[in-house]
């Protein structure tokens, strides 16, 4: 199957903003191709906001950023792990995840990869990789959470896709702090996967289960 013949895809996101970080503008390529994207987040991270924030702020802020990816509201799907405790949860998660396989059936999963260091996304890829294991999967790039990172998947991008990730990302005010919230360093990341395949832009992941 090439990507753009998926027909229905899910992103599982340990956090709400996990799947604009790693495959934003993919996914925003994939809702172009009509594909239907649902977006299931695990935690509302009510530990990681800062103060003045309401406790639901990041769900709001995802329904917000997915928007401008196509993905409508509809298609998101919210679970309420406490940020930083999945380890606690592995079974939980995995029922969940089985009941996400039967509900929505995806031909594609995108998942944090399997060298993530970071103990939720570690549950998520894990558990993930259980349920979904006769699908198809890509693991998704936060290099901010790998040591390393086997890049043997690349998704060929338009500027114009990059951009809409970056206005996906601006809707999340609350995690504006962090340091890798930063248009240079996306732009820079999906150029230096772009020249690794001799094109402008891309987003690599992790080939975890492809079938033809
Ligand atoms: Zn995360």
């Amino acid at each position: 199957m090439n990507l753009s013949e998926s027909k229905t895809a899910l992103v599982l996101a340990p956090h709400p903003d996990d799947g604009e970080f790693s495959c934003g503008a993919t996914l925003k390529k994939l809702s172009e191709n009509a594909c239907q994207i649902y977006y299931a987040a695990f935690s509302p991270c009510e530990k990681s906001l800062p103060s003045g924030f309401a406790k639901d702020s990041l769900f709001k802020e995802l329904t917000r950023a997915v928007h401008i990816l196509g993905i409508p509201e509809t298609n998101i799907l919210t679970f309420q792990y406490p940020v930083r405790s999945f380890p606690d949860h592995r079974q939980e998660i995995l029922e969940d995840l089985i009941k996400l396989k039967k509900q929505i059936q995806p031909d594609l999963v995108f998942l944090p990869n399997s060298n993530d260091i970071h103990q939720d996304h570690e549950v998520i890829n894990r558990e993930g990789m259980r349920a979904f294991k006769h699908c198809r999967m890509l693991g998704y790039e936060l290099p901010w959470n790998n040591f390393t990172f086997t890049n043997s998947c690349h998704v060929v991008l338009k500027k114009s896709h990059i951009m809409a990730k970056m206005k996906a990302l601006e809707a999340y005010k609350s995690q504006a702090f962090r340091n890798y919230h930063n248009e240079e360093f996306f732009f820079g990341l999906a150029k230096t996967r772009g020249i690794q395949i001799g094109e402008d832009y891309a987003e690599a992941f992790e080939c975890i289960r492809w079938i033809f």
